[in-house]
């Protein structure tokens, strides 16, 4: 197996997006099997050191960042082994952990399917999305990683492999899981007793629901719990066509109408609107976003630096995307149009697209915000101050004014942009300098107290890893982290996984 410990070798192992400093590690192993990781695992229990996993390092929380000990990086596994059709236009897709899901993605759509997750930065491997669960724009139709993942082949810190298929073992009622091992011993795992915020998507901490399923522990547990190896994944059929648009608005409270109502049409045409009652689905145009995203007047400040045809006269935009067949996509027009012009967009000045040259554009739009913002970071010398929350329907707006509110009138920079389909935008304040990055923490724990409080979670899509333990003992308390670090005991007992990620190492 190869391993690296040459400085230079391995510097870029010890970071990740966070840009958080000052990891070290001894050295670097890249397994090529299942076996070898477990082999990696073993020897670290039994030489008491700690392992953090490494996938492609574009986490924004520090999760992959070792302080100590060694990195077991993915990279080498990095096989598409499978990628099956199924009788209903579906399949499945077998791949290991260390893919790209940029390239996992192309791979299945060339063959007519689809895996919808789909974050922003795709340089990301397989094996880190299902780590971090994480989401996307995709997400408001589809849901995030968790929906997709079938089985998983992981190595456990106690140097046994376990194949975890989707729907074979659940926690009993009183609350425990229970996973036989290769060795015919049983991992016997108590449950946290919290109950997770009601929101649509949700990566702070681990899962956990009654009569869950063993497999959703691992997913989004940050490599703490064990090393997903290899993957398996159900696919959906590949849309015909898209139609997507950028729309711009000259008022807020229009803007916000037409979120309001494009976003429970579409969760009433899915059948899933508690809002609105089963007769009155609509049901001429079976208007559907897949993804409804956000951009406040001040991200559209920071976009006309390079999209000089952004209206003078806008406070806001939204991007929206549709999916199409050949015989709707005209009435999907009309329909998204009605629904444009009925709030008051400003649809002569906003853009369309419904090829995939058009459409690609519109995603560098979407792209280019954080790129920009990437570019001003980097030129003041300063780590951006970036929100994750995301809160319950009927909070959504209160949520939205309390940002602006706290930050409108000041002297600090920022950025509101993001999944305001899933009520969940980032909040992006742009310190110039070491006092203003002081003012701008203390106003995001007003944000963190502010979700907490009205039912949110503190981290929607990226997770806790070293960077908000502390705001997910805001979340959840003491005693709940407390039944964390137990619960990872059962499968981590001489702790040696992810230490540091979620919560503090004096847990455990
Ligand atoms: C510009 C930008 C945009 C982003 N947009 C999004 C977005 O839209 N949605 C979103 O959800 N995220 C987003 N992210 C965050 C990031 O891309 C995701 O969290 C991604 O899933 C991380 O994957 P990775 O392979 O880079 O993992 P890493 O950063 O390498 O690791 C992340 C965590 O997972 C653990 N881990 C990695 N692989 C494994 C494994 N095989 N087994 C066990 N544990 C493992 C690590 O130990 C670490 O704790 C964005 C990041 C950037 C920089």
């Amino acid at each position: 197996m190869l391993t690296k410990s040459h400085s230079d070798e391995i510097q870029s192992f010890l970071g990740d997006s966070s840009h958080v400093s000052g990891g070290f590690a001894e050295r670097v192993a890249f397994p090529e099997s299942a076996e070898e990781v477990a082999d990696v695992l073993a020897q670290a229990v039994r030489d008491q050191i700690p392992v953090t996993v490494s996938g492609a390092g574009t986490g924004t929380v520090a999760g992959r960042v070792p302080f100590g000990g060694i990195v077991l990086a993915t990279d080498k596994l990095n096989r598409i082994s499978r990628i099956v059709h199924d009788d209903h236009g579906g399949g499945r897709a077998i791949a290991e952990a260390g893919v790209i899901l940029a390239d996992f993605q192309r791979a299945v759509e060339s063959e007519g399917l689809l895996y919808p997750p789909d974050p922003t930065e795709r340089s990301c491997f397989l094996g880190g999305t299902v780590a971090t669960n994480a989401s996307g724009a995709r997400t408001f139709k589809y849901g995030p990683t968790r929906n997709y993942v079938e089985r998983l082949k992981i190595a456990l810190a106690t140097g046994h492999v376990i194949d975890l298929r989707r729907g074979e073992i659940t926690a009993d009622t009183n609350n425990t899981i229970a996973i036989p091992l290769p060795s015919g011993h049983l991992i016997e795992a108590r449950l946290p007793t919290y109950r997770m915020p009601q929101v649509r998507k949700h990566a702070s901490g681990y899962y956990v629901a009654p009569g869950m399923d063993a497999i959703d522990l691992f997913i989004g547990s940050e490599g703490t719990l064990g090393v997903i190896v290899e993957i398996e994944v159900k696919l959906l059929p590949k849309p015909e066509g898209l139609l997507s648009g950028v729309v711009f608005f000259k008022s807020e409270a229009e803007l916000l109408a037409f979120v309001r109502e494009a976003r429970e049409r579409s969760l009433a045409n899915r059948g899933i609107s508690p809002t609105i009652r089963e007769g009155s689905r609509d049901s001429t145009g079976k208007v559907e976003a897949r993804a409804l995203e956000y951009f406040d007047v001040e991200s559209l400040n920071f976009l006309r630096q390079k999209y000089e045809t952004v209206p003078l006269a806008a406070i806001g935009a939204i991007f929206f995307e549709q999916e199409t067949t050949s015989s709707t996509e005209d009435s999907l027009m009309t329909e998204w149009l009605a629904l444009l012009e009925r709030n008051q967009a400003m649809v002569e000045s906003s853009w369309f697209a419904t090829n995939e040259a058009d459409q690609a554009k519109l995603r560098e739009f979407r792209h280019a915000l954080p790129v920009l913002m990437n570019e001003w970071f980097a030129h003041h010398n300063q780590r951006k101050v970036s929100t994750d929350m995301a809160v319950p329907d009927e909070a959504f707006v209160g949520m939205l004014r309390f940002y602006q509110d706290s930050l409108r009138g000041g002297n600090l920079r920022y950025t509101i942009f993001g999944h305001i389909g899933d009520n969940h935008v980032h909040v992006n304040i742009l310190p110039r300098n070491d006092e203003e990055a002081a003012k701008a923490w203390e106003i995001y724990r007003t944000f963190i107290r502010r979700a907490v409080d009205v039912g949110g979670t503190i981290s929607a899509e990226h997770g806790i890893g070293k960077l908000k333990r502390e705001y997910l003992l805001e979340l959840y308390g003491e005693d709940h982290l407390r039944e964390m670090a137990a619960m990872k005991r059962a499968f981590d007992p001489a702790g040696i996984l992810g230490r540091g990620n979620m919560f503090s190492e004096d847990y455990l």
